[in-house]
């Protein structure tokens, strides 16, 4: 029966929206009972916290914050951007305690498999694991690799964990500005380690590089095409490469594709400055190799402490993440341009029909662009 009609024995007398008595409800958190014209709703509380509320509940570790926090970095909404600002900076002064790890590979190199066993194998060390992802081809085509797939079902159910999907692109900074955004929050939450997570297809390893203190580049064997064929840009990010799958018949092989894998390490320019990248083998299905990359990882923690190095990347990390919001902001603000996107198409056919060189279309556009510009 709905609450607004009265039942057929009630007194004719009274009101349609009558009610026989009043149960006090029970109130719940984020909800508060509210009583009008006879009848109790339950009436759920904004859902936008304030500042101060998501600032506290995440030093204080509680995850709906934490979720709370992360979404208000990753909206595309303009009203959200300088109150996720203004969190951002309240937070800023708790985070860069957490180790940053990297990780990227082919899709199907068994990066998520890895991710957990290695999240799981550091949860029980007691230490807790906060996994991003940055997914490129979610700014590209709107849809996503890693973000569709039921991943890292155990680690999700594990109290020390916090997995966070991709965010989606959108105005005001694409996926690495909220990326980066939400890797400060979870460290000013507390977690002791943070993965981030890419697939390899070129870009976004650069964008993850400049992000985490240690990077990993997962493998296959059987890869020797592969291997000749691989970008050496992207073997020079490696602070370790990982032959992946070393179980089972492919043991002999990993072994063999490591050695070669460290043969050309060997002659590239190291990730690290004083740090010699090297190849392992691991296999996550089996948990081999998994204690030994952390121990790899502690090992690069502790040289690059000591030596400064450590520091002095995270920042030049800094520094490079006011170049990376400017390029963000000019391309948004160009593209979005009203006049821009009227005369592009146009500009965009005469370039195509040979009528005007690029350089003279970009001129224009770039004048249009500047021309309501303060200066
Ligand atoms: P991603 O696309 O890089 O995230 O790869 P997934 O983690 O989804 O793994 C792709 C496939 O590789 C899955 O079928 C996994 O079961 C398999 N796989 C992952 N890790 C291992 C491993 O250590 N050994 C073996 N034999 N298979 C693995």
């Amino acid at each position: 029966m709905s609450e607004d009609r009265k039942p057929e024995w009630s007194d004719p007398s009274e009101p349609e929206n009558f009610s026989t008595s009043i149960k006090k409800g029970e109130e719940q958190e984020g909800q508060s009972i509210v009583i009008e014209k006879n009848i109790v709703y339950r009436k759920r509380e904004s859902k936008d916290p304030s500042v101060e509320a998501l600032v506290e509940g995440v030093l204080s570790g509680n995850r709906g914050q934490l979720a709370r926090a992360i979404t208000l970095v990753e909206s595309n909404a303009e009203q959200h951007f300088h109150k996720a600002q203004e969190l951002l900076q309240k937070l800023l002064s708790h985070s860069g305690k957490s180790i940053r790890i990297g990780i990227t590979g082919v899709p199907g190199a068994g990066k998520s498999t890895f991710i957990e066993a290695f999240g799981t194998f550091l949860c029980d060390l007691g230490l807790s694991v906060a996994v991003l992802a940055i997914d490129p081809s979610s700014s590209l085509s709107g849809g996503s690799i890693l973000g569709d797939k039921t991943r890292m079902e155990k680690l999700s159910r594990n109290p020390r964990a916090f997995i966070r999907p991709s965010p989606t692109a959108g105005k005001l900074g694409g996926v690495h500005r909220k990326t980066r955004e939400a890797m400060l929050i979870c460290e000013a939450a507390g977690f002791d380690v943070i993965l981030i997570e890419t697939v390899g297809v070129g870009q976004s390893e650069v964008i993850i590089r400049d992000m985490v203190d240690f990077f990993m580049l997962l493998v296959l064997t059987g890869a020797g095409d592969e291997l000749q064929g691989m970008k050496k840009g992207i073997m020079e990010l490696a602070d370790a490469v990982l032959v992946h799958k070393a179980d089972g018949s492919n043991k002999e092989k990993a072994e063999q594709t490591r050695k070669e894998y460290s043969r050309i390490l060997h002659f590239l320019q190291p990730a690290t400055k004083g740090w010699a990248s090297k190849a392992y083998t691991c296999s996550s299905l089996k948990g081999e190799g998994i204690k030994e990359v952390w121990g790899v990882i502690k090992d690069f923690e502790e040289k690059g402490k000591s030596s400064g190095v450590f520091a002095e990347r995270r920042k030049s990390q800094q520094r490079d993440w006011i170049y990376s919001l400017i390029t963000d902001q000019l391309h948004y603000s160009f593209f979005h341009h009203p006049e821009v996107k009227l005369k592009l198409p146009q500009l965009e056919n005469e370039v195509m029909a040979g009528k005007k060189t690029a350089a003279s279309a970009v001129d224009i556009l770039f004048n249009t662009f500047l021309s309501d510009q303060k200066l």
